[in-house]
């Protein structure tokens, strides 16, 4: 029938479209299960100041386990816990492990921890922030917390009056992926950043690309004139740690320096 021919494409995609959304369901609810249980987990990643030539601090990454699927990544599980409201809870957790974890690490040793754009509504960002420094005994110097372009997206008074809140406290506040959003420059002028971290895309292009490596060297020295910490994110190898120290970048991340590793092997490494 012409009608149902007209809608082909239509009935071709429908029921992809309903199996991603079981695929999505079925994932939250795994989700949230292993929050409740126990079983997420975070992995440490060093961050290497140039300078001194050693780790002074370690970024969280959430990492996720399922029974049958096995290894989840944070790119398909954290958008679903973004639409569903799990952030929530599965954000203050990892605020609350990373602070006590940091807590028994040497005290020159600082902790990142990523917030999610939607941690920010509601404006109990702060709150929540505080309750897990003060349940850790961690002094805020010693965190860091990494928001995107995307929480900034707005221009929203609310989410600037959360980091308003959050930087006097003493809580250190980065930038990530700069570079991979809109109108990043206006974000720099919109907030006081203590760092800038480099997005891994135009790192890893600059070792081959003139123009990448202009990019990475002019952020570098951009940052530097604004009294913030350039931070190179995915080194993978020798040349490209010493394209980014070429380039100025005071701090650098990645596979070469150090992959995300759990608490027991980070430990070890601190203590040192
Ligand atoms: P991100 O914050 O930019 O974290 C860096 C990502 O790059 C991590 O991926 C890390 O494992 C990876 N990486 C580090 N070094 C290298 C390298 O040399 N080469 C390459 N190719 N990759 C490298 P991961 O752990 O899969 O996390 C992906 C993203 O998920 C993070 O990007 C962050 O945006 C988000 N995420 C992870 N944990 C959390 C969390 O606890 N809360 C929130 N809101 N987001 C999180
Ligand atoms: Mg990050
Ligand atoms: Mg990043
Ligand atoms: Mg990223």
């Amino acid at each position: 029938h012409a009608r149902a021919e007209a809608r082909g494409g239509i009935r071709v995609f429908a029921p992809r479209m309903a199996a991603e959304r079981e695929t999505r369901l079925l994932l939250h609810a795994a989700l949230r299960e292993a929050l409740a249980e126990g079983t997420v987990s975070i992995a440490y990643q060093p961050i290497h100041d140039l300078r001194q030539n050693r780790p002074t601090g370690y970024e969280a990454l959430l990492r996720w386990t399922h029974p049958q699927r096995g290894t989840v990544a944070p790119a398909e599980f954290i958008p679903i816990a973004e639409e569903t409201g799990l952030i929530l809870p599965l954000g203050a957790w990892v605020l609350r492990r990373a602070c006590a974890d940091a807590a028994s690490w040497p005290a020159s040793v600082k902790v990142s921890v990523n917030l999610s754009p939607v941690q920010f509504v509601g404006g109990e960002v702060a709150r929540v922030v505080r309750e897990a420094l003060e349940a850790a005994g961690l002094p805020p110097q010693r965190l860091e917390l990494e928001v995107t372009e995307s929480t900034l997206l707005q221009q929203n008074e609310a989410v600037l009056a959360s980091l308003r809140e959050l930087r006097a406290m003493g809580v250190r506040l980065a930038l990530d992926d700069f570079g991979t959003g809109y109108a990043s420059l206006g974000y720099l002028r919109a907030f006081p950043f203590d760092k800038i971290k480099i997005d891994q895309s135009f790192v890893r292009d600059a070792v081959e690309r003139p123009d990448c490596l202009a990019i990475v060297r002019s952020v570098a020295g951009l940052a530097a004139e604004l009294g913030m910490t350039a931070t190179a994110e995915g080194v993978e190898g020798p040349e490209h740690l010493a394209m980014v120290r070429g380039a100025g970048c005071a701090e650098a991340q990645g596979y070469h320096l150090g992959r995300p590793l759990p608490l027991a092997e980070i430990a070890a490494l601190a203590a040192r």
